[in-house]
């Protein structure tokens, strides 16, 4: 990737981390979930990177769906601005025929069973978007393969946002949350799952490569409050030792109940915006007000915090 094309500029490094941000109410500068085009984000990694520098963030993750393919680049750049990046990724999964998400703060990348977990998901990618492909068609979007790939505008895996961006091109739907909404969202005829590894087995992956699981987004699933605390409770039992307390947008009172969730368990607290693209009510680092809570930031997990915690 040449230099000269990320737009770079030897500004001054990001403003060190301060001793305050020891409780995740105090984060600044933090975002530890978002997407590139590595996965089904708009921005290329170096982009990303620049504009997490514009935004003023110091510690943060590129997580793309089931690979780390963004990460070098990133890296380079986030080196390049002063900024501390952890290598990341964002897991699909399922349990209890739900698609599940998991983080994976990865300090040392992809090692032991991650690497082999990493082909068999690109494999499960290929196969599941044949897959779509073949349902979509029946409902009506010709050469559905094609034109989620021209979407994708890259040989990358493809993902159910290609498909939904397909069917506004041809007409079929108004926006990509009507396609959702009547075709590729939860349980619908385009949400195939069946061949993602168990929730157990991902967090295993994470684990044997060094790294922290961060179920995902945990507000996101539908679920009833004692459901969460199942789900919370499987992820526990496989290993898994932080939780996204804010992604995004969220209501405070949710965010407080969740809280005391992960409190019961032990759970360390991570942040995300979860950005796929500007424009939207999304940007790198903007999410809802974090309460005070006597939960553990991930950056301070013995794992990460080397590299993390007081980064600068
Ligand atoms: P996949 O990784 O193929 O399962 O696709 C899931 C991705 O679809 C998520 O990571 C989101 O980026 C996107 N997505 C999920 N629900 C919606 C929605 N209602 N509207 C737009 N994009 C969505
Ligand atoms: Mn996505
Ligand atoms: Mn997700
Ligand atoms: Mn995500």
């Amino acid at each position: 990737m040449p230099m000269n094309e990320t737009h770079v500029s030897p500004a001054t490094p990001a403003a060190p981390a301060t001793q305050a941000d020891t409780s995740l109410a105090d984060a600044q500068g933090i975002d530890f979930h978002m997407h590139s085009t590595a996965s089904d984000g708009a921005l290329s990694p170096a982009a990303l990177m620049s504009l997490c520098r514009e935004r003023g963030l110091t510690r943060l993750s590129l997580t793309d769906h089931d690979t780390l393919d963004g990460v070098a680049e990133a890296q380079e750049v986030a080196d390049a601005l002063g900024m501390t990046l952890l290598p990341g990724l964002e897991l699909s999964s399922q349990w209890q025929g739900m698609n599940i998400h998991v983080v994976g703060l990865l300090p040392q990348g992809a090692q032991g069973s991650l690497v082999a977990g990493l082909e068999a998901q690109a494999k499960a990618r290929v196969t599941r978007g044949e897959e779509i492909a073949r349902r979509m068609e029946k409902l009506g979007l010709h050469d559905a393969l094609a034109k989620a790939r021209a979407q994708a505008g890259s040989d990358r895996p493809l993902g159910r946002p290609d498909f939904a961006r397909a069917m506004v091109a041809d007409g079929l739907v108004k926006d990509m949350g009507t396609a959702f909404k009547k075709y590729l969202g939860s349980g619908k005829r385009g949400d195939v799952k069946a061949g993602w590894p168990y929730l157990s087995e991902v967090v295993e992956w994470i684990n044997d490569a060094g790294g922290v699981a961060v179920l995902a987004h945990p507000l996101r699933y539908g679920l009833t409050r004692r459901k969460r605390g199942l789900l919370l409770d499987a992820f526990t039992a496989a290993g898994g030792e932080a939780c996204e307390l804010v992604s995004g947008f969220q209501n405070a009172d949710v965010t407080r109940d969740l809280a005391r969730q992960l409190d019961e368990r032990g759970l360390y607290g991570s942040l995300g915006s979860d950005f796929h693209f500007p424009g939207g009510p999304v940007a790198p680092g903007s999410m809802s007000p974090v309460p005070r809570t006597a939960l553990r930031p991930v950056w301070q997990h013995p794992r990460l915090a080397a590299i993390l915690d007081q980064a600068a």
